[in-house]
């Protein structure tokens, strides 16, 4: 299957290698014998929601999210509808944000969103930074840990009601006291997981693949397990610093 996923804003929101998670689903899609063909869609492009199986924005210090919020915001209603026809979406920390209503910066400013997720995000003074370990749920039954590396300034406020995308094991997760990170709607997932993200967390990477094909086949594939020998040590590696940390926050 060609799975269609569109990039958003590669050009500015891309730190800490976050394009690498593009590259990792392009080689988990190939070993499946499925083909990935990745769109960028920037500044003033508009956004099909039927375009894409898959929408993808990275990370992003506080200048680049203040160059395409106003942008993101005008993308909204399409993104919104997007989600709800059942795209698939990750969004990376400054990405993840912007998909809120809106990220207040550490300047003041009202940065708006997308209004995807159920959540606003408002800068503190302390940057929270580290490896994080969680443990998410996102099929039933199905407990999984994600690893990864967090650095922002942002707190992030989930609606009451809204899902996380996981409870923390440690690190300071959407706002260093709830004690959960990241925010999942259906096949949505947004988290302030960086690293890049999916290398050493190759469940989640083959979790977004299957939604993305579920969003054009109506089903959600069953992947032949891979090896995933040196993504187990990097995920074992990453959590292991993250426990180091010891504990939340
Ligand atoms: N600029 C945002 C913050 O500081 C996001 C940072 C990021 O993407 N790492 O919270």
């Amino acid at each position: 299957m060609r799975i269609r996923v569109g990039h958003l804003y590669p050009d500015y929101l891309n730190i800490y290698a976050d394009r690498g998670n593009i590259a990792v689903l392009d080689r988990r899609a190939a070993w499946r014998g499925h083909e990935l063909e990745v769109t960028a869609v920037g500044m003033g492009d508009s956004v099909d929601p039927a375009a894409h199986d898959l929408l993808y924005v990275g990370g992003g210090q506080d200048r680049e999210q203040a160059l395409v919020a106003h942008d993101i915001a005008i993308k909204g209603d399409a993104l919104r509808e997007a989600a709800a026809a059942g795209v698939a979406m990750l969004a990376v920390c400054g990405g993840y944000q912007l998909l809120g209503r809106f990220y207040r910066d550490r300047s003041g400013a009202e940065l708006p969103g997308a209004g995807v997720l159920p959540l606003e995000t408002h800068a503190g003074d302390r940057r929270m930074i580290g490896d994080v370990l969680l443990e998410c749920e996102l099929e039933l039954g199905e407990r999984r840990t994600l690893a990864g590396f967090e650095n922002h300034a942002g707190r992030t406020l989930l609606d009451d009601g809204a899902e996380a995308l996981g409870r923390l094991i440690s690190g300071f997760g959407n706002d260093g006291s709830s004690g959960f990170e990241g925010c999942r709607v259906g096949r949505v997932v947004g988290t302030y997981l960086h690293g890049p993200l999916l290398p050493r967390n190759p469940w989640l990477a083959d979790w977004v693949l299957a939604q993305a094909i579920a969003h054009q086949a109506g089903e959600a594939p069953v992947f032949e397990p891979l090896g995933d020998e040196l993504e187990a040590q990097a995920h074992s590696v990453a959590a292991a610093r993250a426990k180091a940390r010891g504990g939340r926050a």
